[in-house]
Protein backbone atom coordinates (compact mmCIF):
# COMPACT_ATOMS: atom_id res chain seq x y z
CA UNK A 1 0.00 0.00 0.00
CA UNK A 2 2.90 2.12 0.28
CA UNK A 3 4.54 1.21 -3.28
CA UNK A 4 3.58 5.03 -4.34
CA UNK A 5 5.14 6.67 -1.92
CA UNK A 6 8.25 5.60 -2.22
CA UNK A 7 11.06 8.34 -4.75
CA UNK A 8 12.07 6.52 -7.71
CA UNK A 9 10.55 2.62 -6.61
CA UNK A 10 13.94 2.79 -4.61
CA UNK A 11 12.00 0.79 -1.96
CA UNK A 12 13.73 -2.73 -2.49
CA UNK A 13 17.03 -0.59 -2.15
CA UNK A 14 16.75 0.35 1.38
CA UNK A 15 17.90 -1.97 4.01
CA UNK A 16 15.97 -2.35 7.22
CA UNK A 17 17.51 0.72 9.36
CA UNK A 18 16.94 3.09 6.08
CA UNK A 19 13.31 2.17 6.70
CA UNK A 20 12.86 3.29 10.29
CA UNK A 21 14.54 6.88 8.93
CA UNK A 22 12.67 6.95 6.23
CA UNK A 23 9.31 6.52 7.98
CA UNK A 24 10.22 8.69 10.61
CA UNK A 25 11.18 11.73 8.11
CA UNK A 26 8.47 10.80 5.61
CA UNK A 27 5.79 9.55 7.52
CA UNK A 28 4.12 12.22 10.01
CA UNK A 29 1.43 9.56 11.36
CA UNK A 30 4.64 7.68 12.55
CA UNK A 31 6.72 10.67 13.67
CA UNK A 32 7.51 10.98 17.18
CA UNK A 33 6.75 13.59 18.81
CA UNK A 34 8.44 14.95 22.49
CA UNK A 35 6.12 14.38 24.83
CA UNK A 36 7.99 17.83 26.28
CA UNK A 37 7.84 20.60 23.53
CA UNK A 38 5.24 18.55 21.03
CA UNK A 39 8.22 18.60 18.50
CA UNK A 40 9.28 16.13 16.42
CA UNK A 41 11.62 13.56 17.67
CA UNK A 42 13.39 12.74 14.49
CA UNK A 43 13.64 9.34 15.93
CA UNK A 44 11.44 6.33 15.89
CA UNK A 45 11.29 3.16 18.38
CA UNK A 46 14.79 1.46 17.69
CA UNK A 47 16.78 4.89 19.09
CA UNK A 48 14.23 6.14 20.97
CA UNK A 49 15.62 9.37 23.35
CA UNK A 50 13.40 8.98 26.78
CA UNK A 51 13.07 11.48 29.51
CA UNK A 52 13.57 10.58 33.20
CA UNK A 53 10.15 9.30 33.31
CA UNK A 54 10.14 7.13 30.16
CA UNK A 55 8.25 9.15 27.81
CA UNK A 56 9.83 9.92 24.39
CA UNK A 57 12.01 13.21 23.93
CA UNK A 58 13.61 15.32 21.54
CA UNK A 59 17.36 15.68 21.38
CA UNK A 60 17.02 19.39 22.84
CA UNK A 61 15.10 18.58 25.93
CA UNK A 62 17.21 15.24 26.55
CA UNK A 63 19.87 17.36 27.05
CA UNK A 64 17.92 19.64 29.01
CA UNK A 65 17.18 16.68 31.26
CA UNK A 66 20.48 15.72 31.12
CA UNK A 67 21.98 19.29 32.60
CA UNK A 68 19.33 19.14 35.39
CA UNK A 69 19.65 15.73 36.39
CA UNK A 70 23.72 16.64 37.11
ZN1 LIG B 1 11.35 18.38 23.19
Amino acid sequence: MTDNTWPGGRRKALYQPEHGKWNALNYPGTRQLCSLCDEPTGRCEDDTMRSSEGEPICEDCFVEEESVAK
